[in-house]
């Protein structure tokens, strides 16, 4: 009856469906945004809620069946369901998100959401546990990673429930949580890609000191070309002795960063290091 490869697990318990909802602390005049609202278990409680609610549904035969749940009542004309994929689609204006998430696009929705303008208030997210606690891992944690760097740069987030896989029908291979994520607003002024391309090499190895990392091969050829394209493109001279090792090792220990290990940095110091 359901298709797995849409992630398609309802939430067939009601008071988890209530739970989720209430965490979002809606007021009457929120649009709230929910993604892949399936039979519609979560919807008809945001609509009870909010002043209305736009639902993004990959399956036509679930937006058909979610379309008849509200029909005649008065849900009917607040609830604007778009067919298609959340990955694809533009984005209307919300105020909150809520969205009993299809697993397979946890991440590029997550940062679908932050990139979106303006910024939302508040989105209330399920995801299965593992992912959900690497959005909420901290310096030090088994599970920190640049996921958890990427997504704490420009939101709070925070771990608000754990739903055990029997709450689903069918029930998923493993257990979900939800977590509330808050983006900071204003967002802190770094370039995205260029910090994630810091955080891509400082987590190869995340373990090791930082100079190693920055010692690879790999690394120091990709960086010493990505200087001399940013030279050029700069109108700027290239010094003859330039050396990308040592100029990388002297920036390090002149923040003071050469001997620590990403694994127990925290926010201040990554933005230290992209600056
Ligand atoms: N929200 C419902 C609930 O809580 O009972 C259903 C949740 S189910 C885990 C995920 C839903 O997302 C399914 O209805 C599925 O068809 C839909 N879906 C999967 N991939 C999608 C995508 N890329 N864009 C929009 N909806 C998608």
């Amino acid at each position: 009856l359901f298709n797995k490869d849409l992630g398609q697990h309802i939430l067939k318990n009601p008071l988890v469906a209530q739970g989720i909802v209430d965490k979002a602390n809606l007021i009457g005049s929120d649009t709230v945004l929910e993604v892949g609202p399936g039979t519609g278990n979560l919807t008809v409680r945001i609509l009870a809620q909010a002043k209305k609610v736009v639902a993004v549904e990959m399956d036509p035969r679930l937006a058909a069946e979610l379309q008849k749940r509200v029909h005649g009542t008065d849900d009917q004309r607040r609830l604007h369901i778009m067919i298609g994929d959340f990955m694809k689609v533009q984005l209307p204006y919300f105020d909150v998100c809520i969205s009993n998430t299809p697993y397979q696009i946890s991440s590029p929705l997550v940062f679908k959401l932050l990139e979106h303008r303006p910024l939302f208030r508040c989105a209330i997210l399920m995801f299965q546990r593992e992912f959900a606690l690497r959005l909420v891992a901290k310096p030090g944690d088994e599970l920190y990673c640049r996921l958890s760097v990427n997504v704490q740069l420009y939101a709070k987030v925070d771990h608000i429930m754990k739903v055990g896989k029997n709450n689903f029908r069918p029930p998923p291979q493993v257990e979900s949580s939800v977590v509330r994520l808050e983006p900071k607003n204003p967002p802190p002024p770094v370039d995205p890609k260029e910090f994630d391309g810091l955080l891509r090499i400082l987590f190869t190895r995340k373990h090791k000191i930082l100079s190693a990392n920055f010692k690879q091969t790999g690394v120091l050829q990709m960086l010493e070309q990505n200087y001399r394209t940013y030279c050029s493109s700069n109108d700027l001279m290239m010094e003859d002795n330039f050396d990308i090792k040592s100029t990388i090792l002297s920036i390090l220990d002149s923040v003071g960063m050469a001997d620590v290990r990403a694994a127990k940095c925290d926010m201040d110091d990554f933005l230290k290091k992209s600056s």
